[in-house]
């Protein structure tokens, strides 16, 4: 497959393959726009089917992180790196450094970060040929793992998806169920048992559930059926196209609201489906977007109250695209792009 002709090109502005075989590198980094400021987006490690997958995958994932920007109103642009590689196999100290050194190549234009297969250690390792990269440990000044920033503005992106979908001020009492115990699933759960919400939860791993049927009084649910449970909000957080066509028809909830990246596996069509069944759908990268603005905060400096002010600012940035979709009778993730397209529009027609 070539990169201009491959449907999921949208206009990036560089998309560099990178080959190192002293350590076995072979990687693709895509930048798909600098317009509100540098390229940021995570380092993914995977050992993809072919080249045709990586590069599927750089570049959707490079747009999502321009979108995911420009809608938090952070001046950074989207970009994305992936290595063709198993993380637990191939993943060795100059393999990191090997990527520190693209990295570095592009001069600042790509910033990089953790993603699948890489950890905040691995940022050190990479941070040792470069100093294009976010999420450095916080014993090398960095701001460290990003999933807690992530689940405080999910939180409270629900809370404003449950006040605009259901009048209610505050989540007591709210019935929330949540699909994956992860970094973020887990951060999450805590912050909405807090705030007096009902859980329903579940996992492929069994023991996380356990834990949480414990620690937060959480009602166990089968993966397979979480997202049929009947329930306010359905948070997925887990993996990507939780919302498709075997599943939305079974949804029993008034809001989508989680964490997982492309979160519906047609993002027109099942925005336009939620929309009809009078289903809230909170866009992915909107109210995931918190550990990515703890990471551009890292980048200007900016301090850790300034950072925790910004990612609550979600709930009020998704207050803002569901009045949008309601004023012009569209679906809310439609909205959402709406509001990112225009403000990368303006950024490229100020810079022509
Ligand atoms: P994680 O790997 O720590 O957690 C994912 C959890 O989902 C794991 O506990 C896993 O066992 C569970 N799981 C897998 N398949 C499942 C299934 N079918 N049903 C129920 N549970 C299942 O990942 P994370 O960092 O918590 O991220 C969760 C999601 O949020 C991912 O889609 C990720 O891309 C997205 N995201 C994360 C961040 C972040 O800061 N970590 C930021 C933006 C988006």
């Amino acid at each position: 497959m070539t990169v201009f002709r491959s449907v999921d090109f949208s206009g990036h502005e560089q998309v560099v393959h990178v080959c190192d075989p002293a350590t076995g590198l072979r990687a693709i980094i895509a930048v798909h726009s600098t317009a509100l400021g540098p390229a940021i987006g995570g380092c993914r490690i995977r050992a993809y089917a072919d080249e045709t997958e990586a590069l599927t995958d750089v570049l959707r994932l490079s747009r999502g992180m321009s979108l995911k920007a420009a809608v938090a109103g952070v001046p950074f642009g989207g970009g994305k790196m992936v290595v063709m590689a198993d993380p637990r196999r191939d993943k060795t100290p100059a393999l990191l450094r090997a990527v520190g050194v693209a990295v570095a190549r592009l001069g600042g234009r790509y910033v990089t970060g953790e993603d699948l297969g890489t950890t905040v250690a691995d940022m050190a390792e990479i941070g040792a040929a470069t100093d294009h990269v976010l999420g450095l440990p916080e014993s090398l000044g960095g701001s460290g793992d990003p999933s807690p920033r992530t689940a405080l503005g999910c939180f409270v992106g629900i809370a404003a998806s449950v006040r605009h979908r259901l009048g209610k001020s505050d989540l007591k009492g709210v019935r929330v169920a949540v699909q994956g115990l992860g970094n973020v699933g887990w951060n999450l759960s805590r912050l909405l048992a807090e705030a007096g919400a009902e859980l329903i939860v579940s996992d492929v791993r069994e023991e996380l559930v356990q834990e949480a049927v414990h620690v937060f009084r959480a009602r166990p649910a089968d993966p397979q059926a979480i997202h049929a449970v009947e329930a306010d909000v359905f948070s997925p957080c887990a993996l990507g196209a939780a919302i498709n066509d075997i599943t939305l028809p079974e949804l029993r909830v008034s809001v989508v609201a989680g964490a997982a990246n492309n979160q519906l596996a047609d993002e027109v069509r099942h925005d336009a489906m939620l929309r009809e069944r009078g289903i809230l759908y909170a866009p992915d990268y909107v109210i995931n977007g918190g550990g990515m603005i703890q990471l551009a905060l890292e980048r200007i400096g900016l301090d850790r109250a300034e950072a925790e002010r910004r990612v609550r600012a979600i709930g009020e940035t998704l207050s803002g695209i569901y009045e949008l979709a309601d004023e012009a009778g569209i679906p809310t993730a439609a909205a959402a792009r709406n509001v990112a397209q225009e403000r990368l529009t303006s950024a490229r027609a100020r810079a022509a």
